[in-house]
């Protein structure tokens, strides 16, 4: 069913998707389609139940379709599905925002992190009045021209020189491209890696980029698109006590809507169109049905214990984990943060394998080895125990290939060797 489907969609789609990682390429195989999904399941269209860990990319918090989510979205929708005008929700939902992330004093909505991280960057230079921005090559900020200048074709060569890519958490790096340069406008941080596995800043990484661009007149941009408001109810920025001057937000924030946000300082933010000059703007920007997603999500993540409850969840769930790899004796390593986690495997074509073996047990990873996997509210005990019991069993099917291998190994470098080689030819 899945093949035939893929098939159909590259007549239409280029690749048969709308976002290249869908296509499963990076796992070797052609992507499941997906019908509905409610809570931490996930159906494909002929009819196979998955326990989902990709939850559209980390954009469901709370699980597939909640209901008070939903409820929410449906009185929204009979209201009717786009003004392009003001509406009282949108002062409601950046109230919400500006309330729980401190270093945000006004904020913009946008539909998407690409348009939010674009437009940060756009701001931070019309700030400062200089134009280049230091990124990290293991960050991810969307798919705008400067970031993929020198990456992808048809980005304009012009921009490369506008983007300094550096290696995250080397500081030194980043202080030698500022004693060097005294055009560079901002710097824009994943303030945790989350998009070429998982990685966490260094002690005095963030707090280094606060200090460096502070003293040399640049912004500090936190790209909280995937870290905002999954580990508090605020950005990573109140855990790691930092005051970035812009931040992104996205994924959660839309309750699994199109809507996404950057917002900082006041004197920064009001130089957007129509105070200032910096233009931006969109046509289904704070979108109210999406904003009503978004509003609704919020409110439920604000409820006391909510946060500590999945932390206790996660917790839980890796030190499974950590013991059934320590039995398998696999070269592969568990990166975790929260509710987000990371199999590190050695090397791509093996968790291609394992995630292919998950797949047949209905267990449903983002479908390539640089992407994270997030836990959700939705997700039970009962799923836990049933993903680690497939866990479990793929790493079996691993450990034994790999000895089988190795036998096989030996065979060939023990076998007597017969130097007269009989010709097939
Ligand atoms: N920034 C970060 C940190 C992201 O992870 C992503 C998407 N994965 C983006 C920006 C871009 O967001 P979008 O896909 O909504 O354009």
């Amino acid at each position: 069913m899945d093949a035939k489907l893929f098939k159909e969609a590259k007549r239409y789609i280029p690749g048969g998707v709308n976002s290249p990682v869908r296509s499963f390429k990076a796992v070797g195989s052609s992507p499941v389609f997906i019908k509905r999904a409610k809570g931490s399941k996930i159906y494909s269209e002929d009819n196979r139940r998955f326990i989902d860990y990709c939850m559209s990319w980390g954009a469901l918090l709370l699980g597939h379709s909640n209901p008070q989510v939903i409820r929410e979205v449906k009185k929204a929708v009979v209201r009717g599905t786009s003004y392009g005008a003001a509406t009282k929700i949108e002062i409601e939902f950046a109230k919400a925002i500006c309330r729980a992330v401190p270093s945000i004093e006004r904020l913009r909505l946008v539909s998407s992190g690409t348009e939010a991280a674009m437009s940060a960057v756009r701001l931070a230079r019309a700030y400062t009045k200089k134009n280049k921005i230091v990124k990290f090559k293991e960050c991810y900020h969307g798919h705008s021209d400067s970031f993929l200048a020198g990456r992808s074709a048809g980005a304009p060569k012009s921009l490369e020189e506008t983007v300094i890519s550096l290696d995250y958490n080397n500081l030194g790096q980043v202080q030698d491209a500022f004693s060097r340069d005294n055009d560079i406008a901002g710097v824009i941080v994943e303030p945790i890696a989350a998009n070429t596995g998982l990685i966490l800043p260094e002690k005095g990484f963030l707090e280094g980029l606060r200090g460096i661009t502070k003293q040399c007149g640049a912004l500090l941009i936190f790209d909280e698109v995937i870290t905002g408001f999954r580990f508090c109810f605020a950005g990573i920025q109140k855990v790691f006590k930092i005051s970035p001057d812009l931040t992104c937000l996205g994924k959660i924030v839309g309750g699994g809507f199109p809507l996404a946000a950057f917002g900082g300082k006041k004197e920064i933010m009001e130089m957007l169109a129509p105070l200032g000059s910096v233009y931006q703007a969109g046509t289904l920007s704070g979108n109210p049905v999406a904003v009503s997603a978004g509003l609704q999500t919020l409110k439920m993540l604000k409820r006391n214990g909510f946060y500590e409850g999945l932390v206790r969840k996660s917790e839980g769930f890796y030190r499974e984990m950590d013991n059934l790899i320590g039995k398998s004796r696999q070269p592969l390593r568990l990166n975790r943060y929260g509710s987000m986690f990371h199999f590190g495997f050695e090397d791509k074509k093996q968790f291609a394998i394992f995630f292919h073996l998950l797949l047949a047990k209905g267990v449903y990873l983002s479908p390539a080895g640089d992407e994270v996997c997030f836990l959700s509210a939705a997700h039970t005990n009962e799923d836990l125990k049933y993903t680690l019991k497939a866990i479990d069993y793929a790493l079996g099917v691993i450990a034994s290939e790999a000895k089988q291998s190795q036998k096989r190994d030996c065979f060939v470098a023990d076998a007597p060797r017969n130097d007269k080689v009989v010709s097939k030819r």
